[in-house]
């Protein structure tokens, strides 16, 4: 649509990939490129690990990490690999624009890597291949990305899916390189693609506030947390807005803390405006797949099916 405004400060991409892929040494290599890295080790965050998730040992909540390069902040949301998280996955990659698409240069392609790569293709979105491990000495890199490609045609692809960039990555090196014959020296190939082969969030300020809550986190002193993006509007911290239930009913509450991503961790900020994938503190009744709102005529975004078990924080 011609008239759409588009935030050109920032890249919302979700990472997805079969596990052990190397997801998180490539965030780590990215942070540590663009100087966000530090955060890591810096004082404690809230809610870096969740209780549930270490009893379970699986991951529950998705991490996410926000970096900053050229003046455009890319915010990484890492996306679960497994079958059983269906419906957190697709939520997951409604928030976002592009997807990088993670496979191992020996491996190639994996169960789940078929499974979160169908889902980013029937939500439209335009892949970017990571082939990650390229130091491993039985790397095969050139194979690897044939043999995406034909996952590819077999789940359908567009055209211009199909007409996927490519990125040649050592994330245990911290290097990337669009051949892989070429000499390896930082991690910017793949951020350059990043920031030009993915689209800016369609992003409107001046329209009504309106976020669609994709996960949920737990803090003892700050009380249930809506992550999600906000797709229209802005908020501010101490504003009243609404909370649309499920079943269209309608609660009103405070915004006590909104947090955004710097690095690994999440900081306080004033306030949020389209575009921005955040959390927001204050809405205690709130649950996944809900809308918060503008406190006047509040109106529900569409939401999809939720499959999963839901998990209490309480
Ligand atoms: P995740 O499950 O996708 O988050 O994968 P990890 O980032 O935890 O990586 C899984 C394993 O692969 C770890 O032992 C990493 O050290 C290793 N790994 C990740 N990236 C690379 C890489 O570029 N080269 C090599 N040789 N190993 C890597």
């Amino acid at each position: 649509m011609p008239n759409q405004k588009r935030r050109k400060d920032v890249r919302n991409i979700a990472i997805i990939a079969h596990v052990d892929h190397g997801k998180t040494t490539l965030v780590d290599a990215l942070l540590k490129q663009t100087g966000a890295y530090h955060f890591k080790d810096g004082e404690a965050t809230i809610m870096d690990s969740n209780p549930i998730e270490k009893e379970r040992g699986i991951t529950i909540f998705s991490k996410n990490a926000s970096l900053k390069y050229k003046d455009i902040q890319i915010n990484i949301v890492d996306t679960p690999g497994h079958a059983d998280f269906g419906s957190e996955v697709e939520r997951i990659l409604r928030m976002v624009d592009g997807v990088l698409l993670l496979v191992d240069a020996f491996e190639g392609p994996m169960p789940q890597t078929k499974f979160v790569l169908r889902k980013s293709l029937e939500l439209h979105l335009k892949p970017i291949l990571v082939v990650n491990k390229i130091d491993r000495p039985q790397a095969r890199p050139h194979e690897v990305v044939d043999l995406t490609f034909d996952l590819f045609c077999e789940l359908n692809a567009t055209d211009e899916q199909l007409d996927f960039p490519i990125v040649f990555a050592s994330a245990k090196d911290g290097t990337a390189t669009f051949d892989p014959a070429d000499k390896p020296r930082d991690m910017k190939p793949l951020l350059e693609t990043m920031i030009h082969r993915v689209l800016p969030p369609v992003a409107d300020p001046a329209e009504p506030f309106q976020m669609l809550v994709t996960m949920l986190d737990y803090d003892s002193y700050i009380g249930r947390i809506s992550i999600g993006r906000i797709v229209h509007g802005c908020v501010k911290v101490g504003e009243t807005i609404a909370l649309v239930k499920r079943n269209g009913d309608v609660k009103r509450g405070r915004v006590t803390k909104i947090l955004k991503y710097q690095g690994l961790r999440r900081i306080e900020a004033e306030s949020g405006e389209a575009g921005d994938i955040l959390s927001i503190a204050g809405i205690d009744e709130v649950k996944v797949g809900e809308t918060l709102a503008a406190a006047q005529n509040p109106v529900a975004l569409k939401t999809i099916k939720i499959d999963e078990p839901t998990i209490s924080m309480n």
